[in-house]
């Protein structure tokens, strides 16, 4: 018997859907498990900057201070290699810095006034934006260590003076004679400093603070910085590398900073926290985030530099002095060491051009100028 014309079409629109679902299941089936998420770790770090130039600096003294950078960044590279987190990985890098005493930090630091070593060290953690930070420290091995300890283990963020010595040392964090500290170019530094009565950075050409920036393969982002200040400091200074938000910071929500420089300058500006808001407010990359914040750093008359980090992997630096020591790698097989201007990344755009005065015989104000530009420098 024949089907009628209705049945028929049923039929044939069952089959056609049977059909249509057959391919894709058979698809589904054969489809490969998804390749598990590549790798994006990412760690950029510096040691200073100032007047870092290839006529100031014998090919020695270079050779030296990439060796010094190269060895920091493989110690945070290894971490996150291995699958670590970016609190380990920036923790690793300013460990090994503190550690060499060709920056100013831990050992190798600059004199106070009084002839003493006193170290500033700040670290925070993206993912949870708990912080920690010490300053005036003298006998801790590592300050960096008190800092993650006042992180971890107490209630409050920002301990100094002999207070945090004591928590650091109740916390297990190894301390050492302050000769540990002790370099004859640093005490050089303050003699020269005090017979000619020179600022610290004529003395030094240089702001030697350390820092260290990751994301690892989590997404999650870190910073690190710590610094023995400015040579000469006195009347309990304290500048802008453990204050969170200005010479340290780090927020998943959009970067980690650490910063160096006239930590004044640094401290007013909220440099670190200020790169942060506007990446995350404005969408900007950490690059142009990073020279605008560094360009009206300058224009109030600070000097100094950043490194930025964002959850994607992009890292950035930015420095408007003629050298920053400074080194980056990722998980892409990215490594950089570079010291002056012109051997890598960063810089800083020209500065602002002041708005021309409008002529007073001009009858209507003519378009306004465009927005200075920042050019993307990555
Ligand atoms: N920013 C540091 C401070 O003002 C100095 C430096 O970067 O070397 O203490």
């Amino acid at each position: 018997m024949n089907a009628s014309p209705l049945r028929r079409l049923i039929a044939g629109f069952a089959l056609a859907l049977s059909l249509s679902a057959l391919p894709a299941q058979a698809q589904d089936a054969a489809e490969p498990a998804p390749p598990p998420k590549p790798a994006r770790w990412s760690i950029a770090i510096h040691g200073g900057a100032g007047t870092m130039t290839r006529t100031a600096m014998t090919p020695e003294k270079e050779a030296e201070y990439r060796a010094a950078l190269d060895h920091a960044l493989a110690a945070g590279t290894a971490v996150l290699e291995s699958g670590g987190s970016a609190l380990d990985a920036v923790t690793a890098v300013v460990t090994t810095m503190e550690d060499d005493p060709h920056f100013n930090a831990g050992r190798g630091a600059v004199f106070t006034w009084n002839g003493k070593n006193s170290l500033d060290s700040a670290i925070m953690d993206g993912a949870t934006r708990k912080a920690g930070a010490v300053a005036g420290l003298e006998r801790t091995k590592n300050p960096v260590l008190a800092a993650r300890a006042v992180m971890e283990k107490g209630p409050h963020v920002f301990l100094a003076g002999e207070g945090a010595e004591q928590f650091a040392r109740e916390h297990g964090v190894p301390e050492v004679d302050p000769s540990w500290f002790y370099t004859q170019d640093r005490w050089d530094q303050l003699q020269r400093l005090k017979a000619e009565k020179l600022s610290a950075y004529d003395v030094d050409r240089k702001y030697g603070t350390v820092g260290a920036v990751a994301v690892d393969n989590d997404g999650h982002v870190a910073a690190a910085t710590s610094t023995g200040g400015l040579t000469g400091k006195r009347w309990g200074r304290i500048g802008d590398s453990p204050v969170i938000g200005a010479g340290t910071y780090a927020d998943d929500r959009a970067c980690a900073v650490s910063a160096t420089g006239t930590g004044e300058f640094f401290i007013r500006e909220g440099v670190a926290h200020e790169i942060c808001a506007r990446i995350r407010f404005t969408g900007e990359s950490p690059k142009v985030a990073a020279d605008t914040v560094m360009l009206e750093v300058g224009e109030m008359g600070g000097d100094g530099g950043v490194i930025v980090i964002a959850p994607d992997g992009q890292s950035a630096f930015s420095f408007n002095t003629e050298g920053m020591y400074r080194a980056r790698a990722n998980s892409q097989g990215l490594k950089e060491v570079a010291i002056f201007r012109d051997d890598g990344p960063g810089g800083i755009a020209p500065p602002k051009q002041p708005e021309p005065e409008p002529a007073a015989e001009t009858p209507a104000p003519a378009e306004p100028a465009p927005a200075p530009k920042i050019v993307p420098q990555l």
